[in-house]
């Protein structure tokens, strides 16, 4: 094996694999893979060659990005080839003017967003791992983020892909054009597909002019009910906030020290809003939005050192959350938005039924909470209540009219989890996409489906 494929990439590129490729940040809850060898293919031509080669000998193949996902996607499970896609690094065209640019898959998001705003530009998903995931991997999740709120997940700023599809066709979905409804949409049928349908090795990526300014607002309030009322309200305002995200009292009692404004303790529930355009636009929607919020804000930064402190300390409450016991199962449920109290309620109840401390946060604005609960690591009896703990929160999340996953996709973590939310004439359809474009079932087995 390894040699056939050292003459498509190259000696240096075939690699016995190491933890670095065979985890994703998945790997606390104790999934490692197993894999027989890790490419690294330099280009489209050379991820075409691996995976024909793959199809005509049966060899299951994994593609991996940044290693960044939250559901063990990138994790081979039983043998095969891990496929690196690290070295596709090509910015292969950028026109600031006509607001787009075509890059590789191994392109790193944050490099993607800084291009972007060099040039006065925005490219607006913002998932939280961006120093380190991939822009196929991006497209691979159909990643989202705080700013989704307003401008839509990964897949909404994809016009085109390039992909490998079996057994190792080079294929052209859509490219630098805005609108195509000529044939049926495959460019959103392999977004999301995290990896199970074709590997993408480029995405054509359309771009906006960056705002001229943005301004967060944070409100605090005694508990959700106040807090999603709240969100009703600032829905009702007329204002379209970029971004509007919440952390509960658990998660504020986490990440509260390093908050850039003094919280009381009877108000620990935390709503952060932002509106962004001109300045003076978005000067008079922060106007709209106090009126809206009343006398719950306690904390509106201006400057931009202040905005880019207050969206730091955003990022960093995961890591706080984690650092109160030193472990967390953390999922990405998300539920209709007028559902979105009693699913923030019900994590902490159900966490308690396990005997474990749960609390959450999220993207308020798209329903999607990050429900956790808290673990000591190495304790297996706590890590089997927080599984038994997380199926009642998909449960809940299914009955809410919501979904198993907001973002993180199904990966390896939430296999199973499909025929709860689907019917079983929606599986055996996802079953049938799977068998046309994947028919040796080789592209990330035992992921996303059944
Ligand atoms: C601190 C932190 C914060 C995060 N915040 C967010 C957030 O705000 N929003 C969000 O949505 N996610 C978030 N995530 C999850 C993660 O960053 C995203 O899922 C990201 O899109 C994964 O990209 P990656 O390149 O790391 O992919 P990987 O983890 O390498 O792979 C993810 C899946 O995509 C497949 N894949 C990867 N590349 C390709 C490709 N080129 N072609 C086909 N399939 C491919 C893999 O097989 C796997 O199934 C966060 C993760 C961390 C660690």
């Amino acid at each position: 094996m390894k040699s056939d494929l050292a003459r498509i990439v190259g000696d240096e590129h075939v690699l016995d694999p190491t933890a670095q490729y065979l985890d994703d940040a998945s790997a606390a809850s104790g999934v490692h893979g197993r894999a027989d060898v890790v490419v690294r293919p330099g280009s489209a031509d050379e991820v075409s060659a691996v995976v024909r080669w793959c199809y005509e000998h049966d060899v299951a193949i994994v593609p991996r990005g940044g290693g960044t996902g939250y559901a063990g996607g990138a994790v081979p499970l039983d043998g095969g080839v891990v496929l690196a896609l690290e070295r596709l690094r090509a910015i292969r065209s950028f026109d600031p003017l006509l607001w787009r640019m075509e890059v590789e898959a191994g392109v790193l998001t944050s490099t993607v967003a800084r291009l972007a705003r060099e040039n006065g530009l925005l490219y607006p998903p913002d998932p939280g791992a961006a120093e380190s995931s991939h822009i196929g991997g991006n497209a691979a999740t159909n990643a989202g983020g705080p700013h989704a709120f307003k401008y839509g997940v990964t897949g909404a700023w994809i016009t085109g892909l390039e992909a490998v599809v079996a057994p190792g066709e080079l294929v052209q979905l859509g490219g630098p054009v805005r609108k195509d409804v000529a044939g049926y949409d495959l460019r959103s049928l392999l977004i999301g597909s995290e990896g199970t349908l074709g590997i993408i090795t480029a995405v054509w990526l359309r771009l906006m002019p960056a705002p001229e300014t943005a301004l967060p607002v944070a409100a605090a309030f005694t508990d959700a009910r106040a807090g999603a009322a709240a969100i009703e309200a600032v829905m009702a305002s007329g204002v379209i906030p970029a971004a509007i995200e919440y952390l509960d009292a658990g998660s504020v009692d986490a990440a509260a020290a390093t908050f850039p404004a003094p919280l009381d303790d009877e108000r620990r529930f935390l709503l952060l809003v932002e509106a962004d355009g001109t300045r003076a636009g978005a000067e008079h929607a922060v106007g709209e939005l106090r009126e809206a919020l009343g006398d719950a804000v306690v904390h509106a930064p201006v400057t931009p050192a202040d905005v880019r402190a207050f969206w730091e300390w955003r990022s960093a409450v995961s890591h706080a959350v984690t650092a109160t016991r030193g472990g967390k199962l953390s999922e990405d449920v998300a539920v209709p938005v007028d559902r979105l109290a009693e699913a923030i309620e019900e994590t902490v109840a159900i966490g308690e039924r396990h005997g474990l401390e749960a609390c959450s946060w999220g993207h308020a604005g798209d329903g999607n909470l990050h429900s956790t609960f808290l673990l000591s690591p190495g304790d297996e009896d706590e890590r089997e209540r927080a599984d038994a703990a997380a199926h009642d929160l998909f449960a809940m999340a299914i009955r809410l009219g919501g979904t198993v996953s907001g973002e993180h996709g199904i990966g390896l973590l939430k296999n199973g989890q499909l025929r709860h939310q689907w019917a079983p004439a929606a599986v055996a359809l996802h079953r049938s996409v799977k068998e046309a474009l994947d028919p040796k079932g080789l592209l990330n087995p035992g992921k996303k489906l059944p």
